[in-house]
């Protein structure tokens, strides 16, 4: 939560690279340490009778977390963010404190899996009603929005096809129907899509993905563009206890200070995998916003700064041919997470998409031959000869 001053603070100015690079640098000054410290004490002492300092307790804030939600809020433009400990607990957070019984959310039919599981058992048990809509059906859209939703969340580019949802016109509409609306911004970053120039109100990113970038925590984050919401949340943060550590809070700064150079570099080798895969003989389709044959390619080269560096392919092959494409990959590991600096490929049938019926992962065009790859750091060269010798193998 953003009240402090801190004499280190880079101003909106400075490019989101400056940013990321120097957030909370020389903020120590007892010892001058250049690199800010982890502050493990849940308790701080008040100077005296009635009066605490900046920081009072570790489940409303830490130096740590506060110094990463400073340098998120700038790289997105914001005015205030709320670190949490996992991208799901950023939206339960988000849903516990700004929706009611009656409220209506909408999110979209093929938004992440666990966003779509949380609104989904939360509605059902009362918490408030949820809606699930396919939002490049303007149709769909607009008779949805009659229903007056409180929240509207968007999630573009999509996971696993990647489709591309046009962010300022859902979110016009929504505002006209008396909505805030809550971009999910994880696939792209700050560094490729500024969802406050788009009319969001609200940002969410899993920061267990790019925001780290190392894959080795688990933290959420909500940013804001008004300080009243962003004041009525952080009481709920308080309230539910949603805070992540002050030792994942220096990881994800540290992890930070790379971002945009790993976003770039990630999304240049992206591009050139789905140069070599468009034109491999053993692959039926390409999905990556770069693609003219992906939906919202045209939305993706005007709202995005970048097509990013996941990408997802269809193997003309069956399911036993797909198992053994994936046991010959030596440098791709099956894992799914993305965002990391070592690349991964996962298998939606089997992993991410399990849980839902084999009938509606044909309906949302999930085969069984599709795979998805989070592209990361290694060289390109060595990437694509690594998907060339397993296509050799099957
Ligand atoms: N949003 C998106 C787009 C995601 O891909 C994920 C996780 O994969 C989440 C939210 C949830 O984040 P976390 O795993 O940090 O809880």
């Amino acid at each position: 939560m953003i009240k402090k001053t801190n004499s280190s603070s880079p101003t909106k100015t400075l490019s989101q690279r400056t940013i990321t690079v120097r957030g909370g640098l020389n903020s120590d000054d007892q010892h001058g340490a250049v690199i800010p410290k982890i502050s493990l004490s849940t308790c701080y002492r008040f100077t005296e009778f009635a009066k605490p300092r900046a920081f009072d307790y570790g489940r409303k804030s830490t130096p740590n977390r506060y110094s990463v939600e400073k340098t998120i809020a700038e790289l997105e433009n914001g005015v205030d963010a709320i670190l949490t400990n996992s991208g799901m607990s950023a939206i339960h957070l988000l849903s516990v404190a700004l929706l009611s019984p009656n409220d209506l959310v909408i999110a979209p039919h093929d938004c992440y899996g666990g966003s779509y599981r949380l609104f989904d058992s939360l509605s059902q048990k009362g918490y408030f009603k949820a809606k699930f809509i396919n939002q490049s059906d303007d149709a769909a859209l607009e008779q949805i929005l009659n229903l007056k939703p409180k929240l509207v969340l968007i999630e573009t580019p999509s996971n696993p096809l990647l489709r591309v949802v046009d962010i300022q016109k859902i979110a016009k509409l929504a505002h006209q129907s008396g909505a805030l609306v809550l971009v999910d911004n994880t696939f792209m970053t700050p560094i490729l899509q500024s969802p406050f120039l788009l009319g969001a109100d609200i940002i969410i990113h899993s920061c267990t993905k790019f925001l780290n970038g190392h894959s080795d925590l688990l933290a959420g984050v909500l940013v804001f563009r008004e300080q009243s919401i962003a004041e009525q949340v952080l009481w709920w943060s308080n309230n539910i206890g949603t805070a992540n550590s002050s030792f994942d809070a220096y990881l994800l700064q540290r992890g930070l200070r790379t971002l945009s150079v790993r976003v770039l570099a990630q999304q240049e080798s992206a591009l050139k995998i789905v140069n070599f895969l468009v034109r491999h003989p053993k692959i039926a389709a390409v999905h990556h916003p770069s693609l003219v044959s992906t939906p919202g390619h045209e939305i993706a080269k005007k709202q995005q700064k970048g097509f990013g560096s996941l990408l997802s392919f269809e193997l003309k092959a069956s399911i036993d041919k797909t198992a053994i494409f994936i046991e010959k990959l030596k440098i791709f590991t099956l894992a799914q997470s993305l965002g990391g600096t070592e690349s991964l490929i996962s298998h939606p049938t089997t992993m991410t998409h399990s849980g839902i019926s084999a009938q509606a992962r044909k309906a949302a065009g999930i085969s069984d031959q599709l795979l998805r790859i989070s592209v990361g750091l290694e060289d390109s060269d060595d990437l694509i000869a690594d998907l060339e010798q397993a296509l050799m193998a099957i």
